[in-house]
């Protein structure tokens, strides 16, 4: 059954210290809506239990994308289409930049955001895996500060994640360290657009002297977060990339992840996928050959 508008409750403060202000006078109460495209698709099918909600749409202190020489902070408003159109996510962040152009369709783009995104913690959300390849740091804010948690630490269990009540992801920081790296993504679902994916896989390398030196890995819809694969990195670093190489990396995958039998696919199909994807990576990571980040 659809939802009743006058049921719920929209307030738009129009400044993150107001919105704070209001997320702390009563813990709980108030639910963030930013671009609305998970919360409206749940109040359109009559399941949105917030009451309470407060807008971040296009408030000027989550919405900019400001560079360092180190790092690239990305306000968690900040649309898919502005991550598009960013000239230094689209040289250096390639991976995230094509995330956010699988995602949805173009007014999907448009209005839905990357802090939406993570804090509504699908282990399908397309731009997961790229955060975690790239380490990436999400900053908490509240009216006691900011506190600042790795990505990895993020998820805590199936669309659980560390946030407090009264805090909001007010951002999200990339290290600048990869733009040399050979990187790689692939999103296997029924259709190339408007498709929520069966497997994903994101991942960055450096070969040297024919070693793998440095490699990032992950994936999406293989457990009930989103998986940082460090079991499978720990058995590629350090040793010579080869086709046994690669099979060891793919057994190394297998058993770190736990795939789910579900209504997209089956745990059969998504382990062997995934393995698939991996060794795709790999041979072209081998093809790359020496780089020098
Ligand atoms: C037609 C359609 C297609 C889609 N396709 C894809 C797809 O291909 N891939 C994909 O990954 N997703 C897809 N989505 C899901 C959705 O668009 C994304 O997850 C989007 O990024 C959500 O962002 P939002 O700003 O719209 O979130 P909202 O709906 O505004 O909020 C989502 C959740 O996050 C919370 N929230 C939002 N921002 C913050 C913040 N800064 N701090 C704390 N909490 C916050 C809200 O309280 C809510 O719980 C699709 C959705 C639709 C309707």
């Amino acid at each position: 059954m659809r939802s009743i508008a006058e049921d719920y409750e929209l307030v738009a403060p129009g400044s993150l210290p107001e919105v704070l202000k209001l997320l702390a006078a009563d813990p709980g109460a108030w639910t963030p809506i930013a671009g609305g495209t998970e919360l409206m698709v749940q109040l359109g099918a009559g399941r949105l239990q917030a009451r309470r909600l407060v807008s971040i749409w296009n408030l000027a202190e989550l919405r900019g994308i400001v560079a360092t020489d180190s790092s690239l902070r990305i306000g968690a408003a900040c649309t898919y289409a502005d991550l598009r159109k960013h000239p230094i996510v689209a040289a250096e962040f390639r991976l995230l930049a094509r995330a956010a152009g699988w995602t949805g369709s173009i007014a999907n783009q448009n209005r839905g955001t990357l802090g939406g995104n993570i804090v509504n913690g699908s282990p399908a959300a397309d731009s997961s895996p790229a955060l975690l390849v790239y380490g990436a740091e999400v900053e908490l804010a509240s009216v006691s500060g900011v506190r600042t948690v790795p990505y990895a630490a993020f998820h805590t269990g199936y669309k659980k994640t560390v946030l407090a009540a009264g805090e909001l992801v007010s951002a999200i920081r990339l290290p600048r360290r990869f733009a040399s790296y050979y990187q790689y993504s692939r999103k296997v679902g029924p259709r190339n657009a408007q498709a929520i994916s069966k497997v994903a896989l994101a991942a960055v390398g450096v070969v040297r002297n024919g070693v793998v030196d440095d490699v990032s890995i992950a994936v999406a819809s293989m457990s009930p977060v989103p998986l940082r694969c460090a079991g499978t990195e720990h058995a590629l670093l350090g040793h010579r990339l080869d086709g046994a190489l690669i099979a060891s990396a793919r057994a190394a995958l297998a058993a770190e992840c736990a795939p789910l039998d579900d209504i997209r696919s089956t745990a059969r199909y998504r382990a062997h996928v995934a393995g698939n994807l991996l060794e795709e990576f790999l041979r072209g990571l081998l093809a790359a050959g020496d780089t020098n980040p």
